[in-house]
C-alpha cells in the first residue's frame, strides 16, 4: 500500500493505522504544518489492508450511533472541581467512577516541555493532569495498543478525546470481545490547532517573558466562566518569577482567525447529533438564556448520552453531579459542531506562506494590527 489517505482532508491523525498495523510498516510523521500523518515503509507493508479497515475517515458511518442522543445540564457538586475543569467538570465525576472500580483512564496530558499526548492514569494524581482542555492536536502514540492491553487484562477503561480520535479507537476495536470493558466519551470540537504553532507559540511567550515555561491553563476561570470571558484567558508562569501571566493573543491565533487548524477539521464527519462515544461531553453554552437558574460563572457541561453503555456511565457518577434533562434545540442552536464543520478562511493559504516565508514572530505581528 502506497498511501492510507489520497489528501490531508481525508486523514485526521487519530493513529488507528500506525496502532494496527501487524508489521510496524507505517510511522506517523509530521507535515510543514506540524500535523502527523501515516507514512508506510514499502519495504514492511504486506498489503493486508488493515490500515484502511479501521481508518475512521474512510468507514466513518459504521462508527456513530443511530438513535439521538438525551441531553443533560450538568455540574460538579465540588468547587475544587469546577475551578479545575474547563466546563463544568464532568471528565472528574466519570473518570472517578472507572477509577474508584479500579479501572484506567486515557486522556490528554503534556509531558515536560508541553508537548500535548495521550496519557494512561491509574490514579488520581496522574487523572488529574488530564483535566482542561488543551487546544492543541493530542500526538495518541500507541495508546490504542495500550487500551487493548488493558481490556485483554480485564480492566475497565475509560477513553477521552475528540470525535475522530473516539472514531478511530472505535475502528482499532472493531468487534473486539474486549469492548465491553470500554467506555468512550467525546467532545463536541470546534476544530483542533496545530502542535508546530504551538512550539513556536510557547518559545516566543519564554523570549518575551524570560524563564522556561513552568505551567499553562488554557481557558482559565479567573475572570468568569462564560461565552464571552473564558476564551480572553490563557495563563502561564515562567521560571523567572512568581507571577501569572494572562496572554489575549492565544485565542484569536488560535480559533479566532481560523487559520491554523487541521485540514481534515473541515471535512469533519463528526459534526454530528449521531456520535461516535458513549457519552459527549462539552460547554453549555447558552445556559444563562435558556436556565439562568444555572449560571454561578463556575461553569457548567452539557452531556449527551449517546447509548445505553453511556447511561451506565453517567449512573455510576450521577451523586457527584447536579444535573437535569433539557432540550437538544438549546444545544443545537448554540453549537455549530453538533450540525456543521468549521469553515476556514481564504487566508488560510496566506497565513501559512506568510509563516513559512517570514516566520511565526512576523505573523504574531499581524494579528496585533
Ligand atoms: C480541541 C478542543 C475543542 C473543543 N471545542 C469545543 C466546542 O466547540 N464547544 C464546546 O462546548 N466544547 C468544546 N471543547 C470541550 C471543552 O473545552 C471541555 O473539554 C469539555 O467541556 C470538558 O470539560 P470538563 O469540565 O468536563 O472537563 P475537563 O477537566 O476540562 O477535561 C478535559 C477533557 O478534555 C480532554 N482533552 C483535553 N485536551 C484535549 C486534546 N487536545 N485532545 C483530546 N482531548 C483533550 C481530556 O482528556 C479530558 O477528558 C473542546 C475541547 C477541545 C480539547
Amino acid at each position: 500500500m502506497e498511501r492510507i489517505y489520497l489528501k490531508k482532508e481525508y486523514c485526521c491523525g487519530c493513529s488507528a493505522c500506525y496502532n494496527t498495523c501487524p508489521t510496524q510498516a507505517i510511522h506517523m510523521k509530521p507535515d510543514e504544518e506540524g500535523f502527523l500523518y501515516p507514512v508506510i515503509d514499502q519495504a514492511l507493508c504486506i498489503d493486508c489492508n488493515s490500515c484502511v479497515n479501521v481508518c475512521p475517515l474512510i468507514c466513518d458511518g459504521n462508527y456513530k450511533e443511530k438513535t439521538i442522543p438525551e441531553f443533560l445540564a450538568a455540574k460538579h457538586k465540588s468547587e475544587e472541581v469546577l475551578m479545575n475543569s474547563t466546563s463544568g467538570g464532568v471528565f472528574t465525576a466519570i473518570s472517578d467512577a472507572i477509577l474508584r472500580e479500579g479501572g484506567v483512564v486515557y486522556g490528554a496530558d503534556y509531558d515536560d516541555k508541553f508537548h500535548v499526548l495521550h496519557k494512561r492514569a491509574e490514579n488520581y494524581d496522574q487523572r488529574n493532569r488530564m483535566r482542561i482542555s488543551k487546544y492543541v492536536q493530542s500526538n495518541m502514540g500507541d495508546i490504542f495498543k495500550q487500551i487493548k492491553n488493558d481490556l485483554i487484562d480485564k480492566r475497565k477503561v475509560l477513553f477521552t478525546g475528540t470525535p475522530c480520535e473516539a472514531a478511530g479507537l472505535r475502528g482499532y476495536m472493531g468487534n473486539s470481545p474486549f469492548n465491553e470493558n470500554l467506555y468512550i466519551c467525546d467532545l463536541i470540537c470546534h476544530s483542533i490547532p496545530s502542535p508546530l504553532i504551538w512550539e513556536d507559540y510557547k518559545r516566543l511567550l519564554e523570549k518575551e517573558y524570560g524563564g522556561k515555561l513552568t505551567s499553562i491553563q488554557f481557558r482559565s476561570k479567573i475572570m468568569d466562566w462564560s461565552r464571552e470571558n473564558s476564551n480572553k484567558t490563557f495563563i502561564f508562569t515562567t521560571s523567572n518569577s512568581e507571577e501569572i501571566h494572562n496572554d489575549e493573543r492565544f485565542y484569536k491565533l488560535f480559533f479566532g482567525e481560523k487559520t491554523i487548524m487541521r485540514p481534515s477539521c473541515e471535512k469533519c464527519r463528526f459534526t454530528d447529533i449521531h456520535r461516535a462515544s458513549d457519552i459527549t461531553i462539552a460547554d453549555y453554552w447558552g445556559i444563562e438564556k435558556y436556565a439562568p437558574e444555572w449560571m454561578d460563572k463556575k461553569g457548567v457541561s452539557v452531556i449527551l448520552i449517546n447509548n445505553k453503555k453511556g447511561e451506565d456511565l453517567f449512573k455510576k457518577c450521577s451523586e457527584e453531579l447536579k444535573y437535569e434533562k433539557r432540550p437538544k434545540e438549546e444545544s443545537l442552536a448554540e453549537q455549530q459542531r453538533l450540525s456543521q464543520p468549521v469553515k476556514f478562511p481564504e487566508s488560510r493559504k496566506k497565513f501559512w506562506d506568510d509563516y513559512r516565508k517570514h516566520g511565526f514572530e512576523y505573523i504574531i505581528k499581524q494579528l496585533n494590527k
